[in-house]
């Protein structure tokens, strides 16, 4: 595909003949397509060479024990990033492919309350001083891509521990509203988002500035991609926010109706 420029030919004073003028016929669509094909193809090609070295460098790591501190510490640096490019780049090739229209969403009906109760349980066992309060598990089913909406989970509550350096606990509540959905919230009572920078959370690359002053790693891309999960499979998204007091995340997907037999 390229994008369509069209010479038109235009009337000029006797001595200069004609001359082309290009009418630019770009539409923004055109363009953003473009640019996501070419993520695309740049990520795949990003991947391989970095998996490679990802391999070499966990070889490294298995062979510390009698390494100088300074080698350690920078064999662990390197490592830290490379699994930081590594995550980069499987967000970016998702996020083109949602552009594109080509991700592939595998739905099935599932309860809802164990998914998140399982994940809540793997979380709580792997951060030692965040703790996850869950309610008390109930059923709620819906008709979606397990996976998928297992990574809007996992984002939503890794960015509530991420962003609480001070505070410990983090809320998660599951309800059936009345419009037939199934609505999960995710509190915490940290850093807060300002209302100024609030807008720009589900863009690409959208972070506030205190966390880039910080330099709290993330990609930016993560609420990006939740949104557009959320959204293809008929729910909503969104959150609340006070600066220095907390955030609460929540998204929701229908119900599974199960059909008249
Ligand atoms: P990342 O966390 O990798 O930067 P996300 O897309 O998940 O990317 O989040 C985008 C931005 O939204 C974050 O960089 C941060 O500024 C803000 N944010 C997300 N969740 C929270 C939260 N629970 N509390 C405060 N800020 C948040």
């Amino acid at each position: 595909r390229s994008v369509l420029v069209k010479p038109r030919r235009i009337y000029q004073p006797p001595n200069l003949l004609f001359s082309l003028e290009f009418e630019d016929l770009t539409d923004n669509k055109a363009v953003m397509e473009e640019k996501d094909i070419f993520i695309s193809i740049a990520s795949h090609e990003i991947r391989t060479p970095l998996s490679v070295i990802k391999a070499y460098g966990q070889i490294l790591e298995r062979e510390l024990n009698n390494a100088k501190p300074i080698v350690k510490r920078a064999v662990l640096k390197i490592n830290e990033q490379i699994n930081f490019m590594s995550s980069l780049i499987t967000a970016l090739l998702d996020t083109s492919k949602i552009t594109t229209g080509k991700l592939i969403l595998e739905p099935e009906v599932f309860n809802l309350c164990s998914l998140i109760a399982e994940q809540v349980e793997s979380f709580n066992l792997t951060q030692t001083s965040h703790q996850v309060h869950l309610p008390k598990e109930a059923d709620l089913m819906v008709y979606a891509d397990k996976v998928r909406t297992g990574s809007v989970i996992t984002n939503l509550l890794s960015n509530a521990v991420k962003y609480s350096p001070n505070s410990h606990d983090v809320n998660i509540n599951i309800e059936a509203t009345a419009d037939h959905r199934a609505k999960v919230s995710v509190q915490d009572f940290g850093i807060g988002i300002p209302v100024h920078e609030q807008a720009k959370l589900f863009q690409r690359f959208g972070r506030t500035d205190l966390v880039k002053q910080k330099r709290i790693p993330g990609t930016g891309l993560g609420l990006h991609l939740a949104a557009e999960i959320v959204k293809l499979q008929g729910g909503e998204i969104g959150f609340t926010s006070a600066e220095s007091e907390g955030s609460t995340f929540y998204f929701s997907l229908p119900l599974y109706e199960r059909p008249d037999e």
